[in-house]
């Protein structure tokens, strides 16, 4: 199992895309402005998406690929993508983007029987079964409800975790659950510079002093990757970080990059 790193900044410059990992070749994780650079027939290879919430940075390549794929899928009699995500999540794409105004419905396009996009609720706590890669839904503390992910990369790694945060403020129920998994990569955003901490605060994000907080309550010392900076505020968000004096490794995550699980 392989993740890339399709995006990763909190938003858009050039060289700078939102959130969105590939998991393989068919599975997406978050739909961020990422998603675009991949060529058409990997955009087709897409069989899942998973979403971690409802903002717009985490969602607005769904609508887009659907369309860019539709053709092709339908040619191929493949099967509709699945969206997977919280009940609120789903309830906020159907009435806020395939509306008929923002974007048209491709949950019943071409057609209502064989549609590009099916929607798939899921809840804290479930693992995911998509063909045999297991993905547990983890907790989040957002503005709108949130989950982050844990990717079992199986056996052979004696079930070590890639383990993506999701947008997240303070959250001491995922370090408990974190306690009971092994780790090769924690994913963790810190949007914010300490400067803004009070922004981070109101808006349900990490700053570097929070980042430290939360770091005291994972065990060990963890590879750890910085997600969601702002274009402009990489350097004073890392700094911070580096400042942490943490048992654990970090650094900036780099879209681009690619993880073996
Ligand atoms: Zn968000
Ligand atoms: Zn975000």
């Amino acid at each position: 199992m392989k993740i890339r790193v399709l995006g990763c900044s909190g938003a858009i410059a050039a060289g700078y895309k939102t959130t969105a990992f590939l998991l393989d070749a068919d599975v997406l994780i978050d739909a961020g402005t990422g998603v675009g650079d991949l060529p058409l027939d990997a955009l087709a290879s897409i069989d899942h998406i998973l979403l971690s919430h409802s903002h717009l940075d985490h969602v607005l390549g769904i609508p887009l690929l659907a369309d860019a794929v539709l053709r092709l899928r339908a040619a191929a009699g493949r099967p509709p993508i699945q969206v997977h995500a919280l009940p609120e999540t789903l309830a906020a794409l159907r009435q806020h983007i395939f509306n008929g105004v923002i974007w048209p419905d491709f949950t019943a396009l071409p057609s209502r029987e064989a549609p590009v996009l099916s929607l798939h609720p899921f809840h804290i706590g479930d693992r995911l079964d998509l063909g045999g890669r297991i993905i547990e839904v983890l907790s989040a503390a957002h503005t709108v409800p949130a989950v982050g992910f844990a990717v079992d990369a199986g056996p052979a790694s004696g079930h070590a975790h890639w383990v993506f945060t999701g947008d997240t403020g303070p959250n001491p129920a995922l370090w408990r659950r974190l306690a009971n998994l092994r780790l090769s990569h924690l994913v963790i955003e810190t949007a914010f510079s300490d400067d803004e901490a009070e922004v981070a605060h109101v808006s349900q994000h990490l700053c570097p002093a929070d980042l430290g907080h939360e770091l005291t309550q994972l065990a060990g010392s963890v590879d750890v990757r910085i997600t969601h900076i702002k274009p402009g505020e990489v350097e004073a968000v890392m700094q911070g970080v580096q400042a942490l004096n943490s048992p654990h490794r970090i650094s900036a995550l780099q879209a681009g990059q690619e993880m073996a699980l």
